[in-house]
C-alpha cells in the first residue's frame, strides 16, 4: 500500500532505530487518541514496497487476530478518533476473520459508535462487492484501493498479483456495495513513463470520482526488491524534468476534477481529506497495534517487533511486542513539526509548531530559516501560517532536510 498509513516508516529522514538495552514501554493510550492497526498478510510482495507484511498462506492467520485483541484489550484507547487498517492487506482476510477482529476491537475500544472515520486498506484481488459490503456491516466506513498503474506490464513490474481490469471491478464492487467514502491509490514516475501516458491514466481514474486520491512519485526504498534493480542497473529512475512535470499535471488534474490538493501527494473533495492521515502530518499522538506498528506517545515513538512469531508469542507471554523506541531531542522534534505541517495545504504557524513539538525554549532559529525560505520563494505566507510554494512543492524533501540540519 502506498498511503501513508504509517509515515514515519517513509517520510521521516530522522529515523535511526536503536534498539534499547530494556524493552520499551508504553501506556494506555488516552481516550480519543487515533488508532493504526497492522495486519501483515499480502498476496505477494510489492517490488517497492517497505512496509511490513509476510505471504498469507502458511501462517496462522486467528492466532495474529487474537495477538491483535490481545494488544488492543492492554493499550487500545477507548473511542478512538480515527481507525485506520493498513498493512499488509486487511481485504486479503476472509470476511469470518474480519468479524472476528473488528467485533473484538468493538467490544475493546467502543470504535463503531465514536469514530469519525474508519478506513480499510484494500487491493483489488481480494475486493468484491461481498468483502466491501462486510466491510461496512462491521464499521468501516472508508476503503483505500491499491490500483497502483493502469498498465499491465507495469503491475507486473511492481510484482502486483492483479491485473488493470480487477482494480476498476473492484472499485465499482465496492461502490455498488454502498461505500460513499473511496480512496485510489496510485504511482507515478516509472521508469519510461511519459506526461501524456500520465494524463490519460490519471484521467481515467479521476473520472471515477472517488472522493479521494493518493499519488506518490516512485521510490527506490532500501531493502526493496527495486533498490537491488537500480543499484544492478536493471532499472533507472524517471530523469528530474520528468517527476517534475508529472507532478505538476498531477496538482492540474486533480484540481481540473474537483479534488483539492491538501497535501503534497494526496488530494481530495472538500470534506474528504483523511483525517486519520492528517493526525501524522500535524504531528499528533497514535496507537500502532499489531507486527511493527509504530506508536506516539508524548513525545517518544515506539516501534512493535517486525516479525510475525515473535510479535504473537511476545503479547501472549508478556503482553509487550515493543522493539525500538525513540526520544528525539526537542530541536529535532521542532524541526519535524515545522517540515510536516509545510507539507499541508493549510500550513503551519510558528506557535502551532512548536506547540505540536512540546517544544518550549528559543525558536527563534526555525523562524529565522522559514523566513529565509520564504524570501527565496519556497515557502508562502497566509497570516501567520506558512507552506510550501509551488516553487517549493517539489523541494518538500529538501526543505525537511534544511529543516532537520538546522535546526537538530
Ligand atoms: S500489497 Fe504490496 S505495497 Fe501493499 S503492503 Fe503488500 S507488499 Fe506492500
Amino acid at each position: 500500500m502506498s498511503e501513508p498509513a504509517t509515515p514515519w516508516t517513509r517520510a521521516d529522514p530522522t529515523l535511526a532505530r536503536g534498539v534499547p538495552d530494556e524493552t520499551p514501554r508504553r501506556e494506555r493510550a488516552a481516550a480519543g487518541t487515533p488508532l493504526y492497526v497492522h495486519l501483515p498478510f499480502c498476496a505477494a510482495k510489492c517490488h517497492y514496497c517497505d512496509f511490513f507484511s509476510v505471504p498469507a498462506e502458511g501462517h496462522d492467520r486467528a492466532a495474529m487476530i487474537a495477538a491483535i485483541l490481545r494488544e488492543a484489550e492492554l493499550f487500545a484507547p477507548r473511542a478512538p478518533r480515527t481507525v485506520f487498517f493498513g498493512g499488509g492487506t486487511p481485504s486479503l482476510l476472509s470476511i469470518a476473520e474480519l468479524t472476528m477482529l473488528l467485533d473484538g476491537l468493538d467490544r475493546i475500544t467502543g470504535f463503531r459508535g465514536a469514530a469519525l472515520e474508519v478506513t480499510a486498506e484494500c487491493n483489488p484481488e481480494s475486493l468484491d462487492r461481498d468483502k466491501a459490503r462486510a466491510f461496512l456491516d462491521l464499521g468501516v466506513r472508508r476503503l483505500s484501493i491499491g490500483f497502483q498503474s493502469l498498465h499491465d506490464d507495469v503491475l507486473k513490474l511492481f510484482g502486483r498479483v492483479h491485473g488493470v481490469d480487477d482494480s476498476f471491478r473492484a472499485f465499482e464492487a465496492a461502490r455498488a456495495a454502498g461505500v460513499q467514502e473511496l480512496n485510489v491509490d496510485l504511482i507515478y514516475a516509472v521508469p519510461g513513463q511519459t506526461a501524456e501516458a500520465w494524463s490519460t491514466d490519471l484521467t481515467r481514474v479521476l473520472r471515477l470520482g472517488s472522493e479521494h486520491l493518493s499519488a506518490y512519485n516512485l521510490t527506490f526504498e532500501e531493502d526493496t526488491v527495486f533498490r537491488r534493480w537500480l543499484e544492478q542497473g536493471r532499472l533507472a529512475k524517471s530523469p528530474e524534468d520528468v517527476e517534475l512535470d508529472l507532478f505538476e499535471l498531477t496538482r492540474e488534474l486533480t484540481r481540473a476534477h474537483g479534488l483539492e490538493a491538501y497535501e503534497i501527494s494526496n488530494f481530495a473533495r472538500a470534506g474528504h481529506a483523511c483525517e486519520h492521515n492528517l493526525n501524522y502530518w500535524r504531528n499528533g499522538e497514535y496507537l500502532g497495534i499489531g507486527p511493527s506498528a509504530v506508536s506516539k506517545q508524548g513525545t517518544r515513538r515506539l516501534g512493535n517487533v517486525k516479525a510475525i512469531g515473535a510479535y504473537a508469542r511476545r503479547i501472549q507471554e508478556t503482553g509487550n511486542a515493543l522493539h525500538w523506541e525513540e526520544d528525539p531531542p526537542a530541536s529535532t522534534r521542532l524541526a519535524e513539526s515545522w517540515w510536516l505541517g509545510l507539507r499541508l495545504a493549510e500550513g503551519v504557524s510558528a506557535r502551532e509548531a512548536a506547540e505540536r513539538a512540546r517544544f518550549e525554549g528559543d525558536d527563534s532559529a526555525a523562524r529565522k530559516l522559514a523566513g529565509e525560505l520564504e524570501e527565496q520563494g519556497l515557502l508562502e505566507r497566509q497570516e501567520d501560517r506558512l507552506r510550501l510554494s509551488a516553487r517549493g512543492l517539489p523541494l518538500g524533501d529538501w526543505v525537511a532536510k534544511r529543516f532537520l540540519d538546522t535546526l537538530s
